[in-house]
């Protein structure tokens, strides 16, 4: 049992690791992007496999709020751009410092602009840690190509505003044309697979809107395993995965265990987010990556167990992300604890679905010991991803979770985390920031949680108890700092006792010295007050 906590923990640690790099994504808005709201993108890439390059277009649509002498987009400096038109006509462009800078007269309202442009993506050294083209081969020697760009952004090969505050709307067209008896795995719904020569042009579609480091494109020799799932509201989506022709013996008891990890988020987070499309996942040489509709699997394969049975750690995280980052997105990579503390606080809730309530406060008590607690969750606002990236958004970022839902109670915290990830208000289109967190839970519970979230998300700070021995058979107890009253377990000699905490010192009844917090719902620093005097 403890082996299935430690591989948990380590296939946590392992999963959309972010980059020591320079290519980083977000940060503050450009003035000239501020008034643009992308609204669809399309990808028309030739890839040409022993060249390592593409080639082909990008047509970026998008509403200006306001009339402007300038464009602005982002695109890496790897490529060269044949041509440039705004709304059917040629203009003109610099292209220098990973930038499109198109020069006119654009007024307000809805524009398209179309970029010809081709060259060698950057190359990924160590994905998903770094971010780049992966162009292998699967051990039959079939070419295997893959992209993550979780931290550089769609700006790594195709033209795009790389700000996670703004996402297509109307979704993206991919139409990838790769060397005939490859396969294309994309996002949204297969629309067409068109041969042409020896090539052939897979058009993949998703109406719905999508973060951008998630519109990237899979090739290898796939085959498509398939099958039905039903979801928790009762809509059939077909669940697909592509996997390598050498390994699709495997995918029928793979898609078992995926099946099990989709119905498991659904009773927690609500309805598979994406189910008038599909739920898909790729095989891919990295690790794995959270891409919409098409999650990547790397992890070969390799189970543990839970509750019995086969699991995959690695594979229900990344599928974590399809509500937490996917559906639930931050606008601004500062909350990234959105995305990896709520996705991994979720992990932790399968353990606790398979093996039960004690084996989840053991995992949450193991990892508490293993924060770096060095730096705020949040360090501030319109920070980029590169500085946002902590191993701490992660672990401690869950374990705030699971203070909240004890501060709370089960019968508030499931129906307001599942209600706050089925809400129109924080889903879609519509993205969020921590406050945006702390103002639904204080809400839906009735407590202002401020202190908490201030302690845990915004500080490095432990919830400090004082216990002072009042005489040979009581201690008191207080907080020291904290304005709210909060639940606490104390461990005395007649067992667990729960109390209400607060600066006021509570009493409690033992002979011996009380355990603050033993099954470990807080980060908390005690504070051994000397007895009172002739105490
Ligand atoms: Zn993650």
């Amino acid at each position: 049992m403890g082996k299935t906590f430690i591989s948990l923990a380590v296939a946590l640690a392992l999963s959309c690791f972010s980059r020591a790099q320079v290519l980083t994504s977000g940060g503050r808005l450009k003035p000239e992007q501020a008034i643009m709201d992308i609204r669809h993108y399309t990808i028309a890439l030739k890839v040409d496999i022993p060249d390592s390059s593409i080639d082909g277009y990008a047509v970026v649509d998008f509403v200006l709020s306001q009339a402007s002498p300038v464009l602005l987009f982002d695109l890496l400096d790897s490529f060269h751009i044949h041509a440039l038109s705004v709304d059917g006509s040629p203009a003109s462009f610099d292209y220098a410092h990973s930038m499109i800078t198109v020069r006119g007269a654009f007024s307000t309202g809805r524009h398209s602009v179309r970029v010809d442009y081709g060259g060698k993506p950057h190359i990924a050294i160590h994905p998903p840690w770094d971010d780049g083209f992966i162009w292998t081969r699967d051990s039959t020697g079939n070419p295997w190509v893959a992209i993550t760009a979780e931290g550089t952004g769609g700006k790594l090969y195709f033209p795009c505003k790389d700000h996670p505050s703004d996402e297509p709307n109307e979704g993206v067209d991919m139409l990838i044309t790769v060397p005939s008896g490859l396969v294309v795995a994309g996002p949204g719904l297969l629309q067409e697979v068109t041969p042409s020569g020896a090539s052939v042009t897979y058009h993949w579609k998703t109406r719905y809107t999508i973060n951008n480091y998630s519109i990237i494109f899979n090739v290898g020799k796939y085959k498509v395993v398939s099958r039905d799932y039903t979801t928790i509201d009762g809509h059939t989506v077909p669940m697909q995965f592509y996997v390598l022709e050498e390994h699709a013996a495997k995918a029928p008891h793979h898609l078992e265990i995926l099946e099990k990890t989709v119905h498991e988020q659904e009773k927690y987070f609500g309805e598979y987010p994406w189910a008038r499309e599909k739920i898909g996942i790729v095989e891919t040489p990295h690790l794995g990556m959270e891409h919409q509709t098409m999650n990547a699997y790397g992890n070969k394969f390799r189970y543990t167990k839970v509750g019995g049975s086969d699991y995959d750690g690695l594979m229900h995280h990344e599928f974590g992300h399809e509500w937490w980052g996917n559906k639930i997105t931050a606008k601004d990579w500062a909350d990234y604890w959105i995305h990896e503390g709520i996705c991994t606080f979720g992990d932790a809730l399968y353990i606790r679905e398979f093996e039960g309530e004690e084996a989840y406060d053991r995992y949450f008590a193991r990892a508490s010991h293993g924060f770096r607690n060095q730096q705020p969750i949040v360090l501030g606002h319109d920070i980029d991803e590169e500085a946002a990236y902590q191993p701490d958004i992660y672990g401690k970022g869950a374990f705030f979770m699971h203070t909240l839902r004890f501060v709370i109670g089960d019968s508030l915290f499931f129906p307001l985390l599942k209600g706050f990830a089925t809400d129109p208000r924080y889903t879609y289109d519509n993205l969020v920031g921590t406050d945006d967190v702390e103002q639904y839970f204080s809400h839906g519970s009735g407590m202002q949680l401020k202190p908490l979230f201030d302690l845990y998300i915004r500080s490095v700070g432990l919830l400090q108890v004082s216990v002072r021995q009042v005489d040979a058979g009581h201690y008191a107890i207080s907080t020291v700092g904290m304005p709210l009253t909060l639940p606490l377990e104390v461990g005395t000699d007649s067992g667990v006792q729960r109390i209400m905490v607060s600066s006021a010192e509570q009493i409690v009844a033992s002979s011996s010295k009380p355990v603050i917090d033993p099954r470990v719902f807080y980060l908390t620093k005690v504070i051994n007050a000397a007895p009172a005097a002739g105490g």
